[in-house]
């Protein structure tokens, strides 16, 4: 189970150590000697997981530093999911000066990109489309390609991005190392295999993965909102993700939870990159405790220790289902995990009922306390500024704790983009500290900042 059974560098097997990875995960533990081998892997392990460790480690594992040359792509289905894998591999390319990592993802400008581009690099990390156009105008190049990696192949699939892909194949080395990393594990999958890979060893590791602790609770009712609310009073959940099986439905369930006082933002797929953003990092510093989501705006994104899950509706197949919950309950927490379905929805609950751990209770007991709110802890601030300003998180706590005269305990966490950061200050605070931050100063620069 440990690392070093591998054969890894004395300087990766201490960074692995720092991190605080003292055992290897299933998936890293099966997947990982045939990675370092140089083996084709399709392997499928459920979010959570370590996958990206698993591959990241193979690829870093490969790269000859020495050769200023792109030997490995990651594709990923979104920008969000490429920035956390770009993320926890720089972590562990932490034991090694000059790998360069670039991230070549859509909504970003391409101009820079191809600035980045002309400096080279050893690993790309990107999303489809962004990559395959950079091919077609020869700003990248792939012919030293070693390792290829396809983090979240189903999902790409899902996305629609079958051609992108195989049109990116058409610019690789054939003697590649291809590893294809998916939560299913059907034929579309397993046909997509079959054509970029060779030889692949096939890994799995879902049943072996230890059981997350969530309590499921099934509720019958024909006024979902209502319940819902009733659920949020009697459950008192600090966080939640809702799911909805459309984007407008999750658009119109936020919004009625609003009017309801319950503080709400919904995600799904015809938000800019940048109200993504927005929302995600809201949810993420506790300036808004629930998020309504669709599968697919919602999959693959690391939101961690969530103290609720909703089904607001019965998702279609057992398969969304368990994906859904499994975001509960992580890391030995009890989560829970709540399914409402209407009475037209009812014919689809026996195959829940297989489940004798699932409880089916009754809505009527459900109560909304007199006056219920729900309002978040923090409210976030915009500062038109970020790494390519040289802010830095201390800059921004230093500005709000020195010349604003906040506490620092009541200013939550600093977010730093490029080109933007955010901040949370306690709820009663943030128009003092929006104030004082908008006339006043930032590593003695003046910055526009606003309350999102
Ligand atoms: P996946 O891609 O499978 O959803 P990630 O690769 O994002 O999962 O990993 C989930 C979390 O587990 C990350 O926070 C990562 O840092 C952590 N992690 C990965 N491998 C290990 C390990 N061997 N020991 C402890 N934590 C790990
Ligand atoms: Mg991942």
């Amino acid at each position: 189970m440990n690392f070093s059974k591998l054969p890894l560098t004395k300087e990766m097997l201490q960074t692995l150590h720092s991190l605080g990875y003292t055992e290897m995960t299933p998936i890293q533990e099966e997947a990982l000697p045939f990675i370092l081998e140089g083996r084709d892997v399709i392997a499928q392990a459920k979010t959570g997981s370590g996958k990206t460790a698993a591959f990241g480690i193979g690829v870093l594992s490969h790269l000859d530093v020495k050769k200023f040359r792109v030997q490995s792509l990651i594709l990923c289905p979104t920008r969000e999911l490429a920035d956390q894998v770009a993320k926890e591999l720089r972590r562990i390319a932490r034991f090694q000066h000059n790998i360069k990592i670039l991230m070549l993802t859509g909504g970003e400008s391409f101009g820079k990109q191809l600035g980045s581009l002309e400096h080279q690099a050893h690993i790309i990390v990107g999303t489809p489309g962004r990559v395959l156009k950079h091919l077609n105008k020869e700003s990248l190049e792939l012919s030293n390609l070693k390792t290829l990696v396809f983090d979240e192949a189903d999902r790409m699939l899902d996305m629609g991005f079958i051609e992108e892909i195989e049109n990116v194949l058409g610019f690789v080395p054939k003697g590649r190392q291809t590893l294809l990393f998916s939560a299913t594990y059907d034929d579309e999958i397993l046909d997509i295999s079959k054509r970029i890979q060779n030889d692949a060893v096939s890994v799995k590791t879902t049943t072996k993965e230890v059981q997350n602790k969530i309590v499921q609770d099934f509720y019958e009712t024909n006024d979902k909102v209502d319940t819902l609310i009733k659920i949020f009073s009697s459950y008192k959940p600090e966080n939640v993700i809702v799911f909805t099986n459309t984007k407008l439905e999750a658009k119109e369930l936020a919004e009625s939870l609003v009017q309801n006082k319950i503080d709400a933002l919904a995600i799904h797929g015809d938000l800019e990159q940048y109200e993504r953003n927005d929302v995600l990092v809201q949810f993420a510093n506790k300036s808004c405790p629930i998020l309504v989501a669709t599968d697919v705006a919602a999959r693959g994104l690391d939101i961690k220790e969530l103290s609720l899950v909703v089904n607001y509706d019965l998702p279609h197949g057992m398969e969304t289902y368990t994906h859904r919950i499994g975001r509960t309950g992580r890391a030995g927490a009890e989560g829970i995990a709540i399914t409402l379905y209407s009475d037209r929805e009812a014919h689809k609950i026996e195959e829940y009922e297989e489940d004798t751990s699932r409880n089916f209770l009754d809505a009527a007991t459900l109560k909304k306390e007199q006056g219920f709110e729900m309002k978040p802890q923090y409210v976030t601030l915009v500062i038109e500024g970020g790494k390519k300003d040289k802010v830095r998180a201390g800059d921004i706590l230093g500005a709000l704790t020195g010349e604003a005269g906040l506490q620092g305990a009541s200013i939550g966490k600093i977010d730093i983009y490029d080109r933007q950061s955010y901040v949370a200050i306690e709820n009663s605070l943030v128009d003092e500290a929006h104030k004082k931050l908008k006339n006043g100063k930032i590593k003695n620069k003046k910055f526009s900042v606003w309350i999102l």
